[in-house]
């Protein structure tokens, strides 16, 4: 089957990357998939799809895949995450594949740093130590998804299941807002095209990605009754741990709120700022989004990152808030076209 132009073209970019991991994974019998902390469809997703691609096609390698659970994702959408004990790491040299993420302490298992040999996919803006030798670094990528899924597509001679596809499909609805942000290009779509055709059942992955519940509507309605807005178009709402609790919900399923306020004319930029009362990393957790303009310099200097219309950062606690709000609606004034 010949693929797509747009996938032909990404391939011979990173032609050379392409050609050492394929290597790199053909000479190592273990294999670790790794990919970010508190992870999201695309961190889910691409993590999957390519540890199911890798075991469809080298059976008899020893695959694994690490991280932290996601609460209300798994076992709804993705199984559960194994525990890799420390023996199995010891036992001997390993190669690391790292996902959706760059910064080392991103990583959702530090052990990625025992392996013989790391490399890596990703698209979000980097700006530290590089970790792995043969990066495929894809900034204007929708979703790391998309850059895992042309790899795996375009490797000649292996092919994709369609549990494979399945997953990697999630990761791309996910992080390009199911096809909506500016992100999304015709290389998304030639991508997810090529997915389709392992026979994907729509209708029941969007179900599964966004089902609600009864309780997820009366936290809805929460937000919908307690959200501020700033002066210059910023909208943001707060969960604190006790809200959270009333309210049924975890700091992860407070944030899926967040896109009410898209599409909302007048607001240019929109928060959810949940509490994190996890006594190891206490915080209030902030994911923002906005219509146009890039809010990745703001979250990286509010402690996060990420991309032009989603970026992640947090604060200390409340105090911090205004200064925080304060930056993001100085950034609307100076373009009060952008809401
Ligand atoms: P979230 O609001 O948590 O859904 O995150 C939106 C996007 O920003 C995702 O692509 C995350 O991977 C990224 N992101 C969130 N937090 C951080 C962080 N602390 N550093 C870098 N990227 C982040």
């Amino acid at each position: 089957m010949t693929l797509p132009t747009e996938i032909k073209e990404f391939g011979h970019r990173f032609a050379k990357e392409y050609r050492a991991i394929r290597k790199a994974i053909e000479k190592y019998d273990r294999i670790v998939v790794y990919r970010h902390i508190k992870p999201d469809f695309d961190a889910m997703g691409t993590q999957m799809g390519l540890y199911t691609f890798l075991k469809d096609n080298f059976p008899a390698k020893d695959i694994h895949f690490v991280g932290d659970n996601h609460v209300t994702f798994t076992p709804r959408l993705f199984p559960e995450t194994e525990r890799l004990n420390d023996e199995w790491i010891a036992k001997g040299p390993f190669l690391a594949i790292v996902v959706d993420v760059g910064d080392r302490e991103r990583i959702a298992d530090p052990r990625f740093e025992k392996a013989e040999a790391v490399v890596k996919f990703d698209h979000h803006p980097f700006k530290g130590t590089e970790i792995a030798k043969y990066p495929v670094l894809f900034e204007e990528a929708a979703a790391a998804s998309e850059i895992v899924a042309d790899f795996c597509l375009s490797w000649s001679g292996r092919w994709m299941s369609k549990e494979a596809a399945h997953y990697f499909y999630i990761g791309i609805v996910g992080d390009s807002g199911r096809f909506m942000y500016s992100s999304t290009s015709t290389h998304t779509f030639a991508v997810a095209m090529e997915l389709l055709r392992e026979g994907i059942d729509l209708p029941r992955l969007y179900r599964s990605m966004y089902v609600k519940n009864i309780d997820d509507l009366k936290s809805t309605a929460y937000v919908l009754s307690h959200f501020r807005v700033s002066e210059h178009g910023v909208a943001y709402y707060t969960l604190d741990a006790k809200t959270q609790e009333e309210l049924k919900i975890t700091p992860e399923r407070g944030k899926e709120n967040v896109n009410v306020f898209s599409n909302i004319d007048g607001i240019g930029i929109w928060c959810s700022i949940t509490e994190d009362p996890n006594p190891k990393d206490y915080c209030w957790r902030i994911s923002i989004r906005s219509k146009m303009l890039d809010i990745a310099p703001i979250a990286f200097k509010w402690g996060g990152g990420g991309h032009p219309q989603a970026s992640g950062a947090k604060i200390k606690d409340l105090s911090e808030l205004d200064a925080f709000i304060g930056d993001l609606d100085a950034l609307l004034k100076e373009h009060p076209e952008a809401k």
